[in-house]
């Protein structure tokens, strides 16, 4: 995700500028069964600690994580603060909930448990669960503008206050977000259950039949039984997906409970890979990182997509000033048309420094 920030940014700097649209970029959508690690996932792709997991019931309201980044000219900044030497420090990450607009938060554990605690609120304490979301925002100089939503995960037996009908209407909430042509579904199976049984991607076919949006993420492979391996799976042999089948390994519920650091459970997934006897030949395929760069490329494409659009409008835009200085007929350089000539001229730059943004965008795709 790192490689697009600055590309977006300056991109949408010259957006904010000229007054257009900034870029849309898809929503990812994560869907699977409870507990095969969709909550696990989401927080490695933003590289944060801040989402409840664990065995059974815990997603139990969607949570749609606004990411929002604050290179940006026109974000709202929390004052900075100055350290003891005197230097000024960088305004910190920070989160805030749409129930709790006056509210910041800086520690990401707190965040955690306003999560629990308004789930709680709103679907009880006993296992049920709400389809009215949970909105989080999280401000960030090293995020995209992106939006991400975790789901609770697919059941078949209701337990606690969880109404008989319990799957329906858990598969009715996850296809209203995945219907959305604009969302990229990454459909998560762990490795420990056939694949035969995946929800997810039995979902993920519904909306997307030809999989164009779906990204297979294959969870818990080191939980397979010995002598057992998914290379079947992951090589695209087992179940075609266009976008392919991407193999992690997620922190374990011992390693949540001992708070095992981001970074350690990194380098404990690639020695994962590539001392596996099986997965070592794609070991350079597998793993958080691969599936952060393969979301990073489809970000890519999607802007590339976007191009001609925005530049349809730049182009449109500059007619209109040109016409504008036409009208004001005898360029004495005085009022109206001095002011005309500025603006041509500030359109001109800015149009050059978008040309130069593309033409880094597309040598970056084709290479
Ligand atoms: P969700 O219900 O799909 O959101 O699943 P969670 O992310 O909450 O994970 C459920 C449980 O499975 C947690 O205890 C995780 O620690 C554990 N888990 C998730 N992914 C993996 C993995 O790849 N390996 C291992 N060992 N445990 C995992
Ligand atoms: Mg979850």
């Amino acid at each position: 995700m790192n490689d697009l920030i600055p590309l977006v940014n300056k991109l949408q700097d010259v957006f904010n500028t000229i007054g257009s649209d900034s870029i849309d970029l898809p929503q990812i959508v994560v869907v699977g069964s409870q507990s095969s690690g969709k909550s696990s996932v989401l927080e490695t792709i933003v590289q944060k600690d801040f989402l409840p997991r664990g065995n059974g019931v815990v997603t139990r309201r969607p949570l749609v994580l606004q990411l929002v980044n604050t290179h940006q000219t026109g974000v709202p900044q929390p004052p900075s603060s100055v350290s003891s030497d005197g230097s000024l420090n960088e305004s910190p990450d920070r989160a805030e909930f749409l129930h709790l607009p006056n509210k910041q938060f800086f520690d990401f554990e707190e965040v955690r448990k306003e999560i629990e605690a308004e789930t709680a609120r709103v679907a009880g304490q006993n296992k049920a669960i709400s389809r009215t979301p949970i909105h989080l925002k999280i401000y960030s100089r090293n995020v995209l503008n992106l939006t991400l939503v975790d789901l609770p995960g697919v059941t078949k037996i209701p337990v606690g206050d969880q109404p008989t009908d319990i799957e329906k209407q858990t598969r009715n909430l996850i296809l209203d977000y995945i219907l959305k042509p604009n969302s990229v579904i990454l459909a998560v199976s762990p490795a420990n259950v056939d694949l035969a049984n995946s929800d997810s991607l039995k979902l993920a076919r519904q909306v997307d039949p030809e999989a164009k949006r779906t990204i297979g993420v294959l969870t818990k492979l080191d939980l397979m039984d010995a002598g057992t391996n998914s290379l079947d799976i992951l090589s695209g042999r087992a179940y075609p997906l266009k976008l392919g089948f991407i193999g992690v390994v997620n922190r374990s519920q011992a390693d949540i409970q001992s708070n095992k650091p981001m970074a350690d459970a990194f380098k404990a997934e690639t020695e994962f890979f590539q001392n596996h006897p099986a997965y070592r030949a794609i070991a350079h395929r597998c793993g958080t990182n691969f599936l952060a760069k393969t979301l990073n490329t489809i970000l890519m494409n999607h802007i590339r997509d976007k191009l001609p659009d925005i530049k349809a409008k730049l182009n449109s835009l500059i007619g209109q000033t040109q016409q504008e200085l036409t009208s004001y007929g005898d360029p004495s350089f005085t009022g109206k048309a001095h002011r005309g000539s500025l603006i041509l001229q500030l359109l001109t730059r800015f149009a050059s420094d978008f040309v130069a943004a593309i033409d880094g965008t597309s040598s970056e795709i084709s290479t």
